[in-house]
């Protein structure tokens, strides 16, 4: 496999034009899915369904955004919301910087541009939490801008049409993706197009066993005979991590630390980890395994008592108001899975 890119874009026929736009075209509007945020694509429903969506599973996602809307239907509502009240919405989606994000967003929107979201791409990027791709997927959505996205969908999509054999970790790479994109927009329906592109991506040229008989595009691929060879990346390479949670009860109560002000947990009230200088260390309780970006971690849960006085960097909460705060997925998980008093 090629990793350098000094091969230039593709030139796009028309051939290549009538499958990505007519065909394309047709395929979507017959086969897309039935999302509540595409039935009424507004820029507060299309923003936040774009912050949902990103590293997280569209099935995941959807009992999320519905519990969202009822309690925030627009840019108001979540503006006055307070931070625990968002974060709890959250919990449990992780990446954790986009509610954060969103959050921000919407007071920013609220105070500085009377309620409503800027139209346009470059002054969206300009915007708490709103990158190249989420401000093209909202701009074209929305508001019907001649723009494209380019997403991990779109990027497999475009390297398997036309046998890109790029390094897609390379920033080079990306921007000549995204001008590729760029060139087999139409010239309307632009964000029908850019979801046609990720919708394509997601049902029929997936990561593994891609659907080609069922493609669209089928006649024009040049990736279809060995498909899976695309995209060329750069594997990640992930981290084991192990640490002992410390889960602390004393009469009806449970000890968590404060909301952390940065870090994986921001925001976030959570369990301790165990620290022999200050607790003794009591029955194993369960273990849990999780994933948070590139780290796999398995985590040992413990009874444990403080030695002396609590530290002051927390406190102790009524087990029963456990369900009424945010708290970190996997610590929500430890709690359910120990036998707590
Ligand atoms: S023909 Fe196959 S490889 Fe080519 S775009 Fe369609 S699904 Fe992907």
């Amino acid at each position: 496999m090629l990793t350098n890119i000094k091969d230039r874009p593709p030139k796009i026929d028309a051939k290549i034009a009538r499958a990505c736009h007519a065909d394309l075209a047709q395929w979507y509007a017959a086969n897309h899915r039935d999302l509540p945020w595409r039935r009424h694509p507004t820029p507060y429903h299309v923003t936040v369904s774009e912050f949902m969506c990103q590293q997280t599973q569209i099935a995941t996602v959807l009992p999320y955004y519905a519990r969202w809307m009822n309690s925030f239907p627009d840019w108001r509502a979540l503006a006055a919301a307070s931070d625990a009240t968002v974060l709890k919405h959250w919990e449990g989606l992780g990446y954790y910087n986009r509610v954060r994000n969103l959050h921000r967003l919407a007071k920013l929107i609220v105070s500085e541009h009377s309620g409503n979201l800027p139209a346009d791409s470059h002054a969206l990027q300009q915007l708490p939490g709103i990158g190249p791709y989420t401000a093209a997927a909202i701009a074209s959505i929305a508001s019907g801008e001649q723009v494209a996205v380019l997403d991990g969908n779109v990027e497999r999509v475009l390297t398997r049409l036309f046998a890109l054999p790029w390094n897609v970790s390379l920033p080079l790479t990306k921007k000549n993706l995204r001008q590729l994109a760029a060139e087999l927009l139409p010239k309307k329906n632009c964000g029908d197009h850019n979801q046609a592109m990720m919708e394509l991506g997601a049902l029929i040229c997936s990561p593994r066993h891609p659907q080609c008989p069922r493609c669209p595009l089928t006649v024009i691929c040049r990736g279809k005979t060995n498909p899976e060879q695309f995209p060329n990346k750069t594997k990640t390479l992930t981290v084991k991590e192990r640490q002992t949670v410390a889960v602390i009860t004393s009469d009806g109560k449970i000890w968590l630390l404060n909301p952390a002000e940065r870090g994986r947990w921001h925001g976030f009230p959570r369990l301790p980890l165990f620290d022999e200088t200050h607790m003794t260390k009591g029955a194993p309780l369960t273990v849990i395994h999780y994933s948070i970006t590139r780290y796999r971690v398995t985590a040992t849960a413990v009874s444990a008592k403080f030695k002396h006085h609590p530290p002051a960097n927390g406190a102790w909460l009524p087990l029963s108001a456990l369900k009424k705060i945010p708290l970190p997925a996997p610590h929500r998980k430890i709690l359910r899975q120990a036998p707590l008093p």
